[in-house]
């Protein structure tokens, strides 16, 4: 077992007990992230090619390195993953997971569909009547399923997306929104993180990831008593929110997917504030 997945581990056993009402959640991304290490051992070769004549040019202009946009993606070793990670789905609830296998077997589902409406933002998203749900196991499942080959990206790029003048709110790998930071260091850098390639990048302290508005009247957040170590920064400009766990008093490192987990009672929170 790799190190940094033993820790992991270790990391949600603590927060299982912290946080009870969570241990259904967190068993999940338990046997996700060893299903992840298992598949990134595998992964033959980088599903994603990135043209690295001009990564200081993308850069500088905002485009991330990877377009989802695109129709020549092969997702051939991502979607594998993707039916591997339905069987965690079909041990707690084996209707609607053959629900979804059936769809997926007749093509009123589609796997490939799913990849890329999930990097349309919502904003730009036709289907206003669809419910709004706070967690979304399948959705997850699709994120999850390109997470070991995007990580790949973001690790082999990471030092050139460092030196570049990367500032925007987004992912400067997969494009997708951050949505929870962490403030680190004595100085308090907020870096926010990427649920989908596990990417962070430091980003101005005040100022909106989502509309940069900069503008301290309209920026502001809330906490939960007993809770200090987690805030909720929200923007009344765009009214848009981000989860924040503060980690400058301690020398441990975060870990992003499991703070998020742990974090749902705050985008419930959120939402119910009027926050998107
Ligand atoms: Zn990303
Ligand atoms: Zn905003």
């Amino acid at each position: 077992m790799g190190e940094m997945l033993s820790k992991s581990l270790e990391t949600i056993e603590k927060y299982k007990n912290i946080s009870p009402h969570y241990e259904e959640l967190l068993e999940i991304l338990e046997e996700i992230l060893i299903l992840r290490e298992e598949y990134r051992r595998k992964l033959k070769e980088n599903v994603f090619l990135v043209d690295e004549t001009h990564i200081d040019k993308k850069m500088s202009g905002g485009l991330p390195l990877i377009d989802f946009t695109r129709n020549n993606l092969d997702l051939s070793q991502p979607r594998q993953y993707f039916f591997k990670l339905l069987e965690i789905a079909k041990k707690r609830s084996p209707d609607e997971t053959e629900k979804i296998l059936k769809d997926l077997d007749e093509g009123s589902l589609d796997y490939d569909n799913m990849v890329r409406d999930s990097f349309v933002r919502e904003s730009e998203q036709q289907t206003p009547e669809e419910e709004e749900r706070i967690f979304d196991l399948l959705g997850l499942f699709v994120e999850e399923s390109l997470r070991p080959a995007l990580e790949m990206v973001a690790e082999k790029y990471h030092d050139a997306i460092e030196k570049s003048e990367w500032t925007e709110g987004y992912c400067p790998v997969c494009s997708k929104e951050p949505k929870i930071a962490e403030l680190r260091e004595e100085e308090g850098f907020r870096y926010l993180y990427c649920n989908q390639c596990g990417f962070e990048w430091n980003y101005l302290r005040i100022k909106c990831p989502f509309c940069g508005n900069e503008d301290q009247q309209e920026l502001a957040y809330f906490t939960i008593e007993g809770e200090e170590k987690y805030r909720v920064d929200v923007c009344n400009n765009c009214k848009r929110y981000i989860k924040t766990v503060d980690f400058r008093k301690t020398t441990e490192k975060a870990n992003l997917d499991v703070e998020d987990i742990a974090t749902l009672h705050l985008d419930i929170l959120a939402s119910e504030e009027g926050y998107e």
